[in-house]
């Protein structure tokens, strides 16, 4: 993004103009009688190539010469491209008064597209007469010249508008999206993105001449130069809190925020400045700035991929053709070479393919924070040893069921259970050994389970099983299952066999009996199975005679 304007094309190819051109300019703005009929022809020096690079802001003088004989029959016409703001008056030969030209306002002509300013030349061109253009700059972009006939400014007109709707289709249709995103999830990168898009998509409508074609916007600030001066400004603004957000550089790179921050600030106050003046110093500060954070992303970019962060590698990805590109323009900008005539569709697009990159890296990005969520969220609920669920994760299920049970009047039952004797198998056999019965145990437990029922770890060896929808008496067969699933077969670990055994304890929920006094009942039923030698089920232990009375 430039905050002068969009690149220039290059001279059309050969076969559409119709004769070769050499540019001369003259440094004065003098009377136009007097250069018109050839009397300052000896002040102008002539230019390199065939494109009008106006620097200056004031008006000045410039000389087209044909080489050869350009024939009315082909209906010529002379094209000065990529004019943005600046206006230009042509004297053609053989005419008394100038045609004015501009791509807004009252010179503009509605019969081109805004590739070009065009400019009939219905008698044609002599071989070594000259027309002669006084232009008004706004745009140091340089403005390639082109005799053409009118069948092919026509086709030129079609492509320009094809690939302009795309890309600032393009644009539109990205930021809707992040809109959107934002919308949906609520992040705020995405209403960050899509400011910035808007705003791109703003500066290259305005240079380009698109968006003064909206009803109203011609008539009041149609040709002001400050137009995409302040949508670049927008789009710089609002892509550096964009990126300093997506990159995370606040918790990682302090001093270059710090550095982002200030190219922010002074962003901003030349965004309030362009509100109130239209110097060029303005977009000359705000393009030393701009190189000034583009640097300063790209070195954080660089570090980020360093530290294998992934935003950063898309952050690069996506700049990499703009960058490119951005160099090609500056060296056409400062004068060093001509750039390929595709160029002037290709600079706008990477801004599209940079814009899809980033919005692909952001849902990467929200994918790899929701799956770090879940993951902390797999861990709080699982037990790391077993897989059974973990205290708090069955409690909050304990607490659920007997909601759910009160409600709909449903039966719950509840097994409680502790290995017996687990204390000397970690002794004779060792503590791996003993994790690894615990996670046998388990697996058998799960085996013996309807898909719906519930158990978790509450604590050193003991599980808590939830059996939703089952009387006491269907619950203690399932803890008789649970009980010979252990001790029916030795548990081999290790190349050590070993026999092990569970105790038992179960309870069936009474009307209005809350989950603590449930667990009380089964953990009482599991000591009484303590109690009575171990290996085996207790249940149905009465509900406390209180409970009772209050039910
Ligand atoms: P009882 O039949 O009375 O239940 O006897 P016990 O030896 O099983 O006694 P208790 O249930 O009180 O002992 C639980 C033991 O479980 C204590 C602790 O050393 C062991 N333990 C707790 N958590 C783990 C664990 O994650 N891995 C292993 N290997 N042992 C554990
Ligand atoms: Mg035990």
């Amino acid at each position: 993004m430039s905050f002068a304007a969009e690149p220039a094309s290059a001279p059309a190819a050969a076969s559409s103009n119709l004769a070769t051109l050499t540019i001369a300019r003259l440094d004065a703005d003098l009377v136009a009688m007097a250069v018109v009929t050839g009397e300052h022809d000896r002040d102008f020096v002539t230019i390199g190539g065939s494109r009008i690079h106006e620097f200056q802001h004031e008006p000045r003088w410039w000389r087209v010469t044909v080489d050869r004989r350009v024939e009315a029959v082909d209906v010529p016409q002379l094209v000065v491209q990529t004019p943005h703001q600046n206006r230009i008056e042509v004297w053609s030969p053989g005419r008394m008064l100038p045609v004015l030209r501009s791509l807004v306002g009252p010179d503009a002509d509605p019969r081109f597209s805004t590739r070009g300013l065009v400019v009939s030349l219905p008698e044609g061109v002599d071989a070594g007469e000259s027309i002669y253009l006084r232009v008004h700059s706004h745009s140091a972009v340089p403005m390639p010249v082109t005799i053409e006939s009118l069948g092919n400014v026509h086709r030129a007109d079609l492509v320009h508008v094809a690939w302009r709707t795309v890309l600032l289709a393009g644009l539109t249709l990205l930021a809707i999206l992040a809109l959107g995103f934002w919308i949906g999830i609520g992040e705020r990168s995405y209403a960050y993105l899509m400011l910035t898009l808007l705003a791109q998509a703003g500066f290259f409508a305005a240079s380009g001449g698109e968006f003064q074609m909206l009803p109203g916007i011609a008539e009041n600030v149609g040709g002001d130069p400050r137009l995409p001066r302040l949508f670049a400004l927008i789009a710089a603004l609002s892509s550096l809190v964009f990126l300093v957000h997506y990159l995370d550089l606040r918790m990682r790179q302090a001093t270059l925020t710090r550095v982002l921050t200030a190219c922010g600030l002074v962003f901003g106050l030349l965004t309030l400045a362009t509100l109130v003046s239209a110097t060029r110093w303005i977009a000359v500060t705000a393009n030393l700035v701009l190189m000034l954070a583009t640097a300063v992303v790209l070195v954080a970019a660089v570090l980020g991929c360093l530290q294998r962060h992934r935003p950063a590698y898309f952050l690069l990805l996506s700049w990499l053709p703009m960058m490119a590109l951005l160099l090609v323009r500056t060296g056409e900008v400062l004068g060093i070479w001509a750039g390929p005539s595709w160029l002037i569709h290709a600079f706008p697009a990477t801004f599209v393919l940079s814009g899809l990159v980033i919005m692909i890296g952001l849902s990467d990005t929200l994918q790899q924070l929701r799956r770090d969520r879940d993951h902390a969220s797999r861990l709080a609920t699982f037990d790391g040893l077993t897989g059974a669920m973990s205290r708090p994760a069955i409690e909050a299920r304990l607490l659920a069921c007997v909601e759910e049970s009160h409600h709909s009047g449903l039966p719950l039952s509840v097994v409680f259970f502790d290995i017996d004797k687990f204390k000397r198998i970690n002794d004779d056999y060792g503590h791996g050994v003993g994790d690894g019965c615990l996670k046998i145990i388990v697996l058998r437990t799960r085996n013996r389970l309807r898909t719906y029922d519930l158990f978790g770890r509450w604590g050193g060896d003991e599980v808590l099983v939830l059996l939703p929808d089952t009387r006491l008496e269907e619950a203690i067969g399932v803890a008789e299952n649970l009980r010979s699933a252990v001790n029916c077969r030795p548990l081999s670990i290790n190349g050590h066999v070993l026999d092990a055994s569970l105790s038992l304890g179960v309870a069936e929920l009474a009307p209005g009996e809350s989950a603590s006094e449930l667990l009380e009942r089964a953990d009482a039923a599991l000591y009484a199975s303590k109690s009575a030698g171990r290996d085996r089920v207790s249940g149905g232990s009465p509900v406390l005679p209180k409970r009772v009375a209050s039910a």
